[in-house]
């Protein structure tokens, strides 16, 4: 059921009414258009508004924002487009037009064009529909290609040959699949052949555009579904190859291993359940991105993957480069988790020892917890006493985890004495010895030898110093920079 144009309430809403009237003083018929009349009959009022009008764009809302005091206009005068901020609001102009393409560019060539040229131009039939502002037919719905028909029935299509319009802006190709992942929405079949036919075009499109794109669908409630339309149309084995390998099961004498696409978008889809977080959801999706590359049959035992984690985390930063992903934080955070993915496992695998659960605190420090929401995530047996089985042991670990933290404070884990200090109390310059003394400690602290504590560390250094040949010639055993 869609909800009915609430006309009452585009009359009384401030910049709404604005438009209206700006638009009539300049004698612009102007409409509501795009996403937001989707949404609005979705019944999802957004704050992006886009505004057609038959006239110019620009001069629009260069009034209107004079007539909404403490906003801010801004101009793209290379696309005839403005955009006026006010509050809240984002409020989007372009004059009608009508576009041609060429081949090698997504850019169109532009000219002014009559309501219909425009709406023509659109992506969709859901993102085509336009709602009049002029004083005659307030607030009456313009329909020519039946979007609402297609919201009711959830059918993403294209308002013209859908040949033409994916091969004239290929990006409409994820905006697809984007749409549909978001809203639910099924593609309709000659647009799915659309995109089929014109997979090859989407190397004129920037990888901004297609990451940005991609994110999109990731953020989705159910990410898997874009993903699957990705493979089937065969546009993932354009934009994001690795993935695409990952699909498909080897058999060998009797034995298959699993479809490791299809874990991965149930894995995606876990973590999407628990967490916003768009990197947590980058880590499961390439989680297991190295399994076609480890993957070896062995006789008598079967296919492992040995190794699939180390070569996954190095595989990341240059996965991150080509989709032009930010290489800081962001890269670093998503190797780490996949690089420690099976840390958890083989913990509640083996009897825990206090030493083990350590090491990880330690090197998953503050992302712990993201670790373990994707370590629950990969568990995606069909065997329902099995999964539940699994998830109580990893109730048992975190449990440990919480305990071991509790006592030790690894997860943000200095070593208590500092090169600094070590080499001030042996009167050492920067040197080899001065690392190894360090790590000692580390390891000491991690295996249980020795509690996280400056004053057990300083005594450890002053022992390991002196049977390295060293002796003191400072006191810092009242260290006042002290960690704990
Ligand atoms: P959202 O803002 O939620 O992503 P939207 O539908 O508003 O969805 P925008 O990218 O903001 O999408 O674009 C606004 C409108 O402009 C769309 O509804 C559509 O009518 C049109 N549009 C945007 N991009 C294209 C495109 N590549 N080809 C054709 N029409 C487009
Ligand atoms: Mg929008």
């Amino acid at each position: 059921m869609l909800a009915s144009i609430p006309v009452d309430e585009l009359r009384t809403s401030k910049p709404i009414r604005v438009v209206a009237e700006a638009a009539a003083k300049l004698g612009f018929p102007a409409y509501l258009v795009g996403g937001y009349v989707r949404d609005l009959l979705l019944g999802k009022p957004a704050k992006d508004i886009d505004f057609v009008c038959v006239g110019s764009g620009v001069k629009l809302a260069e009034i209107v924002a004079a007539m909404l005091p403490g906003s801010k206009l801004t101009v793209y005068k290379n696309f005839g487009t403005a955009l006026v901020r006010w509050q809240d609001y984002s409020l989007e102009f372009v004059g009608a037009r009508k576009e041609s393409y060429r081949r090698h560019s997504r850019k169109p060539i532009v000219e002014d064009g009559t309501l219909e040229d425009d709406q023509r131009r659109r992506d969709f039939t859901i993102n085509a529909l336009a709602i009049s502002l002029n004083q005659d037919d307030f607030g009456q719905l313009i329909d020519p290609f039946n979007g609402v028909e297609d919201l009711q029935k959830k059918i993403i299509r294209t308002p013209l040959d859908p040949d033409v319009t994916f091969s004239d802006d290929p990006l409409r190709m994820l905006r697809a699949i984007r749409f549909a992942t978001r809203l639910g929405f099924d593609i309709e079949p000659d647009t799915v052949a659309g995109i089929i036919k014109n997979v090859d075009r989407i190397a004129i499109v920037s990888q901004e555009r297609i990451t940005d794109e991609l994110n999109k669908i990731i953020m989705a409630d159910k990410p898997s579904f874009g993903f699957k339309l990705l493979f089937h149309t065969g546009l993932l084995h354009k934009i994001f190859p690795e993935l695409a390998a990952l699909q498909g099961v080897e058999k060998k004498n009797g034995m298959a291993h699993k479809d490791n696409f299809y874990h991965t978008l149930q894995v995606l889809d876990n973590v999407a359940a628990v967490s916003d977080n768009l990197w947590l959801r980058w880590a499961a999706l390439l989680h297991d991105i190295a399994k076609p590359a480890t993957k070896r049959f062995k006789p008598g035992t079967g296919w492992t993957f040995h190794g699939h984690e180390d070569k996954g985390a190095r595989m990341v930063p240059k996965i991150f480069r080509r989709m032009k992903l930010p290489m800081g934080e962001p890269m670093h955070y998503v190797k780490k988790l996949v690089r420690l993915h099976l840390r958890p496992i083989a913990l509640v695998k083996d009897n825990i020892t206090d030493s083990a659960v350590r090491r990880l605190l330690f090197e998953a420090g503050n992302d712990i917890d993201d670790l373990m929401i994707l370590c629950r995530a990969d568990i995606t047996s069909k065997i329902h006493e099995k999964v539940k089985r699994y998830l109580r042991n990893f109730d048992k670990v975190e449990e440990k985890l919480r305990d071991v933290e509790a006592r030790d404070h690894l997860k943000n884990f200095q070593p208590p004495v500092s090169g600094e200090v070590i080499m001030q109390t042996f009167g050492l310059k920067p040197d080899r010895i001065v690392g190894e003394i360090k790590d000692a400690i580390k390891e000491a602290i991690l295996e249980g030898q020795i509690p996280n504590e400056y004053d057990k560390a300083y005594e450890l250094m002053l022992s390991l110093g002196r049977a390295k040949g060293l002796q003191p010639v400072a006191d810092h055993s009242q260290n006042e920079n002290k960690k704990q």
